[in-house]
């Protein structure tokens, strides 16, 4: 909900320095968990805790009271790594793997968290809900994005050492960090020095 401030993520750089990534979609925000190949090594979903962790750090808000069991874990790391694989080929303007789109449409099939409102307006939950049910409502934001308006503006960081992933929903469309005060500012460090370099 675009009322409840900020979105996105809290990331630590390798040197420990925490910095705000919000990669403007709740689908997105499921690869920061690992992925396919050679992200395996970032891993953290093992067990349920560790999927409603995540819950708490995304932009789902209020958090959703979930019930995951260990077999929805599995199904949360294999939507996020078709997930990862749809998009990243869509950052590099290539056709969608049918393979991972038919494992998006089958999540996406399942009911999604329900959405309810309380008599003083607030916005809640409508039950305690199953991973497959959060599943289906990442699944789903995926669905919207990958046809959406901004379908065309799924990015990678431009900075050769970061491999984050966004869209960028901002109106002129020039987002080209993951982060301004991470992978922007090292980049603008970086221009300084090699200014000042060759001024020197
Ligand atoms: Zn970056």
């Amino acid at each position: 909900m675009d009322s409840l401030a900020t979105k996105g993520l809290t990331l630590r750089s390798h040197t420990g320095v925490a910095y705000q990534f919000d990669p403007g979609a709740l689908c997105l925000e499921l690869l920061v968990t690992g992925g396919p190949g050679p992200y395996r090594r970032y891993e953290v979903l093992h067990e349920p805790a560790d999927l409603t962790a995540w819950v708490d750090r995304s932009r789902l808000a209020p958090t959703p009271a979930l019930k995951v069991s260990a077999a929805e874990v599995t199904d949360a790391r294999r939507l996020r790594d078709a997930l990862f694989r749809v998009v990243t080929a869509r950052t590099r303007g290539e056709q969608d793997p049918p393979d991972d789109l038919e494992i998006l449409n089958k999540a996406a099939r399942h009911p999604a968290l329900a959405p309810a409102i309380t008599p003083d307006g607030q916005r809640q939950w409508a039950a305690t809900h199953s991973g497959t049910h959060l599943l289906a409502t990442v699944a789903r934001d995926a669905i919207e994005l990958l046809t959406g308006p901004f379908a065309h503006r799924v990015r990678t960081c431009a900075a050769d050492d970061c491999h984050l992933i966004y869209v960028d929903t901002s109106r002129p469309g020039r987002r080209r960090w993951c982060s301004m005060e991470h992978c922007g500012n090292r980049h603008k460090v970086r221009a300084l020095r090699a200014r000042h370099h060759e001024e020197g």
